[in-house]
This record gives structure tokens, sequence and C-alpha cells, in this order.
């Protein structure tokens, strides 16, 4: 996603508390922080939260942390979820910082909603469901490691790194899921006709 860099965006994490500027100092106090043993769904790559705002309103048993890469891009998320919502969380950090976030176990699904593409041959490995991302993933998160999201290169990927796939579309709109919460990349595409695609992959065996 670009976006032109915003003069505020600074002082807006700094300033907002839905913006954790300790995350590392978190690692392994996710459930103190957020005060109960809800489980813990992160974003990776949550652009302006639109995803996690909703489903931190329609789920406040979940607590939701979006980490992005982005200064202003967090801040835009973070300025967007104005409402109180005590089960929400941005953090300004790359995905390679993973295991500088979070315990292994500490964290039970993960979203990755139209990650960048990287589309030159040469960049492929920052792909977020490059195995080299999908092994560090099933390291942090354990035995009931949950990714949802993504496509092609993705399926490859999990096949390759041994990922029991489920519930694959390719029409996600046109499909019997139900309770969807689009995106706002969602909500672009599916406007312009494009079909929009899922799946889910698990740990378990
Ligand atoms: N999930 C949102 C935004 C998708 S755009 C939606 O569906 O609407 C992809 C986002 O991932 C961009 O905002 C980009 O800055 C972020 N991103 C890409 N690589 C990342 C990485 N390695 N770590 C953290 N964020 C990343």
């Amino acid at each position: 996603m670009r976006v032109r860099k915003k003069p505020w965006a600074a002082q807006e994490l700094l300033d907002n508390t839905l913006v954790i500027n300790d995350a590392p100092e978190k690692k392994g106090k996710w459930k103190e922080y957020f005060g109960n043993d809800h489980p813990i769904y992160v974003e990776i790559g949550c652009g302006k939260g639109g995803f996690l705002r909703k489903n931190a309103q329609a789920y406040p048993d979940v607590n939701f942390i979006g980490i992005e890469r982005q200064e202003t891009v967090v801040a835009m998320a973070a300025r967007r979820a104005d409402e109180e919502l005590p089960n929400l969380a941005f953090v300004r950090d790359n995905a390679s910082n993973l295991s500088d976030l979070f315990e292994v176990g500490e964290f039970q699904r993960l979203y990755l909603n139209f990650s960048d593409p990287w589309p030159k041959k040469r960049t492929y490995k920052r792909r977020l469901t490059y195995r080299g991302f999908l092994q560090e993933y099933r390291r942090i998160m354990g035995e009931d490691a949950e990714i949802r999201g993504l496509f092609e290169f993705s399926l490859n990927e999990f096949c390759a790194d041994d990922w029991k796939l489920s519930n694959i579309s390719l029409d996600l709109h046109n499909s019997d899921y139900e309770g969807n919460i689009m995106t706002e990349y969602e909500e672009k595409f599916s406007s312009r006709g494009m079909p929009i695609y899922r799946l889910e992959a698990r740990n378990r065996k």
C-alpha cells in the first residue's frame, strides 16, 4: 500500500493508546496487557486496520493485534479506530521481527490479507507466505498454528512446507462462507468485479 508520509503520523503513534510503542517488552505478557485470557489473533500487514477494527467490535472475547511496518499506515489505522476498543492494539514493526514480539504459543491465529505481491522474481522471499516465513510462524504459533488469507504462490509454499489446507475458495463472496469481514483491499478489488480468494491453513496434521 502506497501512502504519502503524513507529518502527524509520528506524534499519533506516541499519543494514540491503541499503538504499542514498546511491543518487544510485551513479549510473553500480552495476556497481562489485555488483562484477560482471551485468544489473541494477529494480522500482519494490517494496512489501515479496517478488518481488525470490525473484528474487534464483532468479537469482544478475542484480542486482536495488527502489525504494520509503515509508520503513516499504522497511524491511520489507530486514528480510524477511535472507538474504545480494549481488545485491539497496533504495532509498527516488520514481520521479520515476529519472534521479538511474541513468545511461542502466545497467539493462536494469523491473518494475512492482501499481502504485498512482490512481483519481481528475485523478491519472492519477501512475500509473507514464503516458506521461510511459514517456518517462523510454525515455530512461534506451535501445534495449533492457523493462518487465514492469500494465494497461488501461497498454495505452493504451504504445500512445500506441509501445512493442511481447508476451506479454499476462488470466489469467496459467492461461496457459502458465513460471517466474512471485508478488508479495505477486499472492498476495493471486489467493487471492480474481481473475485476474492481465500484459504485456511493448519499446522495440525
Ligand atoms: N491487510 C490490508 C492491507 C493490505 S496491503 C487489507 O487487506 O486491506 C499490505 C500491507 O502489508 C501494507 O500496508 C504493507 O505496508 C504491509 N506489509 C508488507 N510487508 C510487511 C512486513 N514484512 N511487515 C509488516 N507489514 C508489512
